[in-house]
């Protein structure tokens, strides 16, 4: 069995301190030969001290003394956004892992396309914003994409390459912090209760995605691409306990779920091993502490995100982009307390609702959209 060596791409993230464990965990089939962070240089240097990965990239240029100093032994160094490109297309990886909070990861994904490698991919934006440009260059190179995102990487299980049996594509999704909070009592719920997620510990970006509804909008679109199914088959359940990861029915109105604990290192262990499982320290189910697997539908109209999520999907073009930026920006917002909590949604519909979306846009088209829509949203926050 081959060892898989990867490149990661968020290094100091949340998803870049599970994907760390799970190489230390499964040593003999994993292998990091690059790191990238944009300006955590100290928590950079320990995981590249730690990995001794050949190589490691610093975004932030201002951070390059702080890295020099802490490091105990001597990678080839890298920076700027030029440098996370020329990492994605290190010639000794056979896999690229994202986990880049934003779109910044979009260019190294298509760069780490271009030279053969395969995606693993944890940062929903790319597909999001060029789902189309990004699962077509792919399927031109001959590389796998390897859904990180624990829904999709469920659903790529319950697959097992039949997509064309598939009827419906179900994403469950926890319901957030606010999943029982009144419709009236939104707009006074505060940073801190909007961070405090029930069932997963994530980046404070994705953790108030989950809150408003935005973090599985976003799914439904990921979805949509990495599975090659209209968005009229995608749907959305509420699933408290965050213990089955997601579903599919087939034609024969048979459903496949995929249950674990919580934990990212599931999905991130099994998109580096594919097709092969293999045996690692983590715990399995104990079902004889799983006391209820509750289901509930999506309270569509107090978290309008899915259907503005819907609407981008089903437009395509440039329309979920410009969701993607406008959420972006008004999340900042939030966590700014420039915005109430239902501001959010409210204006990412205005600015979807002045966008004349391009359709089958190239990346400077896809680009333009994601700027204009943060101006867009910019000016509405600061009205
Ligand atoms: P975090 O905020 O915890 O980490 C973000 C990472 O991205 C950090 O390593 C950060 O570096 C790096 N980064 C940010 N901006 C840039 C940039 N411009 N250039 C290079 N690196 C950059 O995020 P998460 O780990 O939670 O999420 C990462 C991605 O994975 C997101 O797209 C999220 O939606 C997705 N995801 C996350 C899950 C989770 O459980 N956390 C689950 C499923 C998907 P630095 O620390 O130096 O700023």
């Amino acid at each position: 069995m081959k060892r898989k060596r990867v490149v990661l791409l968020g290094a100091t993230g949340s998803i870049g301190d599970s994907t760390l464990k799970v190489a230390q965990d499964i040593p003999e089939r994993m292998e990091i030969v690059g790191l990238a962070a944009n300006s955590n240089a100290s928590k950079l240097a320990v995981a590249a001290n730690k990995t001794r990965a050949p190589a490691i990239c610093l975004v932030d240029e201002r951070k390059m003394e702080v890295l020099r100093s802490k490091l105990e032994y001597e990678p080839r160094i890298l920076v700027g956004e030029a440098g996370l490109c020329e990492i994605a297309k290190l010639e000794d990886a056979d896999m690229v892992l994202i986990a880049i909070v934003g779109t910044a990861g979009l260019h190294p994904a298509l760069d780490a396309i271009e030279t053969g490698k395969d995606l693993a991919v944890a940062s929903k934006e790319i597909l999001v914003m060029a789902g189309e440009a990004v699962t077509s260059a792919a399927q031109r190179r001959g590389v796998k994409i390897l859904p990180v995102d624990s829904e999709h990487n469920a659903i790529f299980q319950c697959l097992d390459g039949r997509p064309s049996e598939v009827r419906r594509i179900i994403l469950t999704a926890s319901g957030g912090p606010f999943r029982e909070t009144r419709a009236s009592e939104l707009g006074r719920v505060t940073v801190e209760d909007a961070l405090k997620h029930p069932t997963w510990n994530m980046g404070p970006k994705i953790t108030i995605d989950s809150a408003t509804l935005f973090n599985k909008g976003l799914e439904m679109i990921e979805a949509h691409w990495l599975f090659n199914v209209g968005m009229d088959r995608v749907e959305v359940v509420i699933h408290p306990q965050s213990i089955v990861h997601s579903m599919v029915e087939f034609a024969d109105g048979s459903t496949l779920a995929q249950l674990s604990y919580s934990n990212m290192c599931f999905p991130i262990q099994y998109a580096v091993t594919w097709p092969d499982r293999v045996p690692n320290t983590l715990p399995p189910l104990d079902f004889s502490t799983l006391s209820k697997l509750e289901f509930f539908p999506p309270r569509y109209d107090d978290f309008p995100a899915l259907n503005l999520a819907r609407r981008a999907g089903e437009t395509g073009g440039t329309l979920p982009a410009v969701m993607n930026a406008a959420n972006e920006v008004a999340v900042a917002a939030f966590l700014n307390r420039q915005l109430r909590f239902p501001q959010i949604w409210q204006t990412v519909a205005q600015v979807m609702d002045r966008h004349q979306a391009v359709a089958h846009p190239d990346l400077d088209a896809i680009l333009a959209a994601d700027k204009w829509a943060r101006e867009e949203a910019r000016r509405v926050v600061g009205k």
